[in-house]
């Protein structure tokens, strides 16, 4: 997804809160995409791992939370492994969810999933998608 960046409407306060919520200073990231070349879920988002990372590091709030990769990441750590500068990207897209969380507000709202989906979907599925995706 191409992206226009405007001094404007940088937020130098949500880089530094990723970065004191994981503990991963954003800096390291060479850019190289190995992350996104790993990633089993990359194709199904709206950003590559690499590109949430860049947006994040520069300041890019509104950007970063109004797309999906965040809540779409499945932790899975493969990129985590293979990172070249030992970011741990999982902690980093954590962060990202939190900040909307700790606002207490849901990615997923529990009373608005139909009555009966729950024969269709495992139901440690939906205890771990309430984990993550709720405040
Ligand atoms: S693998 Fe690491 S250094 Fe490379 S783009 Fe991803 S986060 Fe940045
Ligand atoms: S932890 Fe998330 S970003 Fe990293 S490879 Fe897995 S799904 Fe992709």
């Amino acid at each position: 997804m191409p992206f226009s960046l405007n001094s404007k409407t940088v937020d130098r306060e949500f880089t530094k809160s990723v970065e004191e919520i994981s503990g991963e200073p954003l800096t390291k990231c060479m850019q190289c995409g190995t992350c996104s070349g790993l990633c089993p879920v990359e194709a199904t988002g709206d950003v590559s791992p690499r590109q949430i990372i860049h947006l994040t590091a520069l300041g890019q709030r509104d950007k970063v939370m109004n797309v999906k990769f965040a809540w779409i990441c499945a932790s899975c750590y493969a990129c985590q492994l293979r990172c070249p500068r030992g970011l741990d990207i999982p902690k980093i897209i954590e962060a990202i969810r939190l900040i909307t969380l700790r606002k207490n507000e849901n990615f997923i709202e529990p009373f608005a999933i139909e009555t009966g989906c729950n024969t269709d979907i495992p139901q440690i599925a939906l205890v771990s998608a309430f984990r993550k995706h709720t405040a």
